[in-house]
């Protein structure tokens, strides 16, 4: 499962900065998912607290998802607009023809230790 391995990577990535910092525990994660990247919300949120059972250090964090919005670049006049708002047409030459330079990734903004 996509979210499984996501919520194991963030989870990963939360241990490893909390030992930096010497935390005792994890109280919140903020993570940024492009709107793109086929991640369900929900589905990752039900990984993330299976794979957090039994870890003290997680057991009162919380994951807050921001979900990053879907930008194209057009390849005809260079203009950078998201395709959702303008129907994938160019708001400043009306080409369909874009290349995709944001939306589908995945983030780890920042932690909040204890
Ligand atoms: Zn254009």
């Amino acid at each position: 499962m996509h979210e499984l391995s996501i919520a194991k990577r963030i989870i990963d990535k939360a241990s490893e900065l909390r030992e930096e910092y010497q935390a005792s525990k994890i109280i919140k994660i903020y993570i940024k998912i492009g709107a793109l990247s086929g991640v369900e919300q929900e589905n990752l949120h039900f990984c993330y607290n299976i794979l957090i059972e039994g870890m003290d250090e997680f057991k009162e964090s919380q994951l807050i998802i921001e979900e990053k919005e879907w930008i194209v670049k057009c390849n005809n006049c260079g203009t950078e607009y998201n395709p959702d708002v303008h129907l994938l047409l160019c708001p400043g030459c009306q080409m369909n023809s874009s290349t995709l330079i944001s939306g589908d990734e995945l983030d780890f903004v920042s932690l909040e230790v204890e």
